[in-house]
């Protein structure tokens, strides 16, 4: 792929990078290289919904499958005013590294709507949801390409995908997305995964660090479902989480917020903004506050050239999708921080997906029990051999996770050969 394409964006220009260098390292095969570089395919759709007011209103849609050399696609389905094709298709070349990376039977894909969730009725959420499945059905199946939540999107989203697809079949198919309600072929734990699993690597990052992260100073930026989820485990295991932010502020006690209390705070005013017995600051001093662990939990980008020189922690656990750019990178290596890059931090929520996926196949459900040791014990192993690899190659844990990643689906496509 051109960097004068249809797909162009930044996101891809930075993920395309990642991977030259990577391919590099692994002395990978030319040819594969090359197509490893391009989406097996992307689909642009028009979706005309009928708003509460009567008036037809067009959005348009995506699904970006990578490569499905392992198996089906999966991937999240994003609603936000700004994806585009280019950030879409950057996405779903990560989700091929990550399941790869975490020894999933997937491909990667991924999905997105231009459309600001926020201001549109629970009915307009329904009525685009609902077309934009139909529009992509060709796309989606539970062989094929299965869906899942992302930014914007919900549990809710997926029931909706669900039925219409489910519609269309005439029968019902709880195997074409996950993180649906646990009533309609759920699993028992997916809400809590991604923060769950950000929680197993960091014990393990600590463990191999020769630190202990009891009583550790962390900050979580973005205080949704990921964010979230990990302080309130970080803090039910002891850690003090001294700051914490939304979309609308931030907040912070160098002494730690009481999570239960803030959660209850966040139900009632739908943001984290004046929860009592913690100071106000900026999204921009956030970063840079005193700490041990920080974990970016909202979205790309938001740690730069201009800022990560400024950040104190010394462990950067991912919680988001590609937090940090590449000339942070270099910055935070060079200062001695260990990033657990976003493929290996993140994973959990589609280690668990893909549970919910093979249950839904079985129609035979397991305890929450066991879906958390399962968990723990994919995150563990995944982060081991993440960690002996960067040791070996003297590199840090994101060429390493990548290297892992990308050499498994490089060792399909040679298996398979190139059809016809
Ligand atoms: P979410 O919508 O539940 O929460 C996002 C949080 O970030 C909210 O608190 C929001 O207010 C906050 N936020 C948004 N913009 C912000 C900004 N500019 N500054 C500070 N805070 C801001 O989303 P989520 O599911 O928690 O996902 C968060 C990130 O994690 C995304 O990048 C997503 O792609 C990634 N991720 C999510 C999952 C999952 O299972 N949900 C899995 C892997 C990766």
């Amino acid at each position: 792929m051109t960097e004068k394409s249809d797909f162009d964006s930044p996101m891809l220009r930075t993920s395309l990078a990642q991977l030259d260098q990577v391919a590099a390292r692994l002395r990978l095969d030319p040819d594969i290289h090359e197509r490893l570089r391009h989406p097996k395919r992307a689909l642009v759709v028009s979706i005309p919904v009928r708003m509460d007011d009567g008036k037809t209103a067009v959005f348009t849609g995506y699904r970006v499958h990578h490569n499905s050399v392992l198996g089906p696609t999966k991937g999240g389905l994003r609603y936000d005013p700004e994806v585009s094709l280019g950030e879409v298709s950057a996405l779903a070349m990560l989700m091929s590294w990550k399941c790869s990376l975490m020894g999933l039977p997937y491909g990667g894909a991924k999905g997105g709507v231009r459309c600001d969730p926020r201001k549109l009725s629970l009915q307009e959420r329904e009525n685009l949801t609902r077309r934009y499945t139909a529009e992509i059905i060709l796309m989606i199946g539970p062989d094929l390409d299965i869906p899942a939540p992302d930014m914007g999107t919900d549990e809710q989203t997926m029931a909706w995908m669900m039925d219409t697809y489910s519609m269309t079949q005439g029968r019902t198919v709880p195997g074409v997305v996950t993180g649906k309600p646990i009533i309609i072929g759920g699993s028992a734990g997916r809400r809590e995964a991604t923060g769950r699993g950000i929680v197993y690597v960091l014990y393990q990052a600590a463990r191999s660090l020769g630190q202990e992260l009891k009583g550790r100073r962390t900050v979580v930026q973005g205080f949704g479902n990921v964010g979230a989820v990990a302080a309130r485990l970080l803090w039910n295991d002891g850690c003090l989480i001294a700051a914490v932010s939304d979309v609308k502020g931030a907040i912070w006690n160098p002494n730690g917020l009481d999570i239960r209390q803030l959660e209850t705070h966040v139900a009632e005013a739908g943001t984290v903004v004046g929860f009592p017995g913690a100071d106000a600051v900026s999204h921009t001093e956030l970063l840079s506050l005193p700490c041990d662990v920080l974990i970016p939990a909202a979205i790309g980008s938001v740690i730069h050239k201009d800022n990560a020189d400024r950040i104190k922690a010394t462990i950067v656990a991912e919680g988001a999708n590609a937090p940090t750019t590449p000339e942070a990178d270099v910055i935070l290596r060079e200062r001695g921080v260990t990033v657990i890059p976003d493929i290996l931090a993140n994973a959990g929520g589609v280690v668990v997906s893909y549970f919910e996926w093979v249950q839904g196949l079985q129609y035979y459900f397991w305890r929450e029990s066991e879906i958390t040791a399962r968990l723990q014990e994919v995150m563990t192993r995944s982060f081991n051999r993440v960690w002996a690899l960067a040791s070996k190659e003297g590199s840090d844990l994101r060429t390493a996770a990548l290297m892992e990643g990308v050499s498994r689906v490089a060792e399909g496509y040679k298996v398979r050969g190139l059809y016809p």
